[in-house]
């Protein structure tokens, strides 16, 4: 996808830890102009699975999968992170490992916004170890719905995320691949 490999060219900053800072367009400030697109290049790639949901973990994938679910027109179920009051205790829920952090947080999504009618789009800004995305087919798998697929906007394929997904049987699609950071620079598959 050209625009979105112009943009992580031009603005992404490589932390520590190989951590690629996208804030300037996706996951802080949202360039909503680019946002569109790729909910429809996700749409292009999964318009034929007759999606009725799309999942993401709060907060950074929430703008992808709105765009996304824009195009599908069906809701956008985020997960919540921690032990929220606000709940109601009837959930489906996860433990998850943050990269980024490196810590465990749960996430959870009321019982009453996922049943087993569903056919769930997972999405999520990036695809490293796959801790996110697998909680939330736990998640998914626990309500009975069906995962039609994973669509990730930057996937870093060092890591281990999309052999773990693929080995479940999950079809997995990246908008951005970045196969390694040589000096300080993203290298694209
Ligand atoms: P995973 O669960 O696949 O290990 O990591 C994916 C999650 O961690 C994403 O939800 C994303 O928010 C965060 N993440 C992983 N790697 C990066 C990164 O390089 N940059 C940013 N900004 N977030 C990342």
């Amino acid at each position: 996808m050209k625009i979105l490999h112009e943009h992580i060219t031009k603005h992404a900053r490589i932390l520590p830890n190989s951590i690629i800072k996208v804030d300037n367009f996706l996951n802080h400030q949202i360039d909503v102009a680019l946002m569109q697109e790729i909910g429809k290049e996700f749409y292009e790639r999964f318009q034929n699975e007759n999606i009725t949901k799309v999942i993401t973990v709060e907060s950074s994938g929430i703008g992808v999968a709105f765009a996304t679910a824009m195009q599908f027109n069906v809701p956008v179920l985020f997960a919540k992170k921690g032990d929220p009051r606000n709940m109601t205790p009837d959930v489906y829920a996860e433990n998850v490992h943050s990269y980024t952090r490196n810590a465990t947080y749960r996430i959870a999504v009321s019982k009453q916004f996922l049943t087993k009618e569903d056919r769930v789009l997972i999405v999520d800004d990036f695809l490293a170890n796959g801790q996110a995305a697998l909680g939330l087919l736990s998640i998914c798998e626990q309500a009975g719905a069906h995962v039609c697929g994973v669509g990730i906007v930057i996937e870093k394929c060092w890591q281990r995320g999309s052999v773990l997904l693929r080995e479940k049987g999950v079809h997995v699609e990246s908008l951005a691949e970045i196969k390694e950071i040589t000096d300080e620079k993203v290298i694209f598959a």
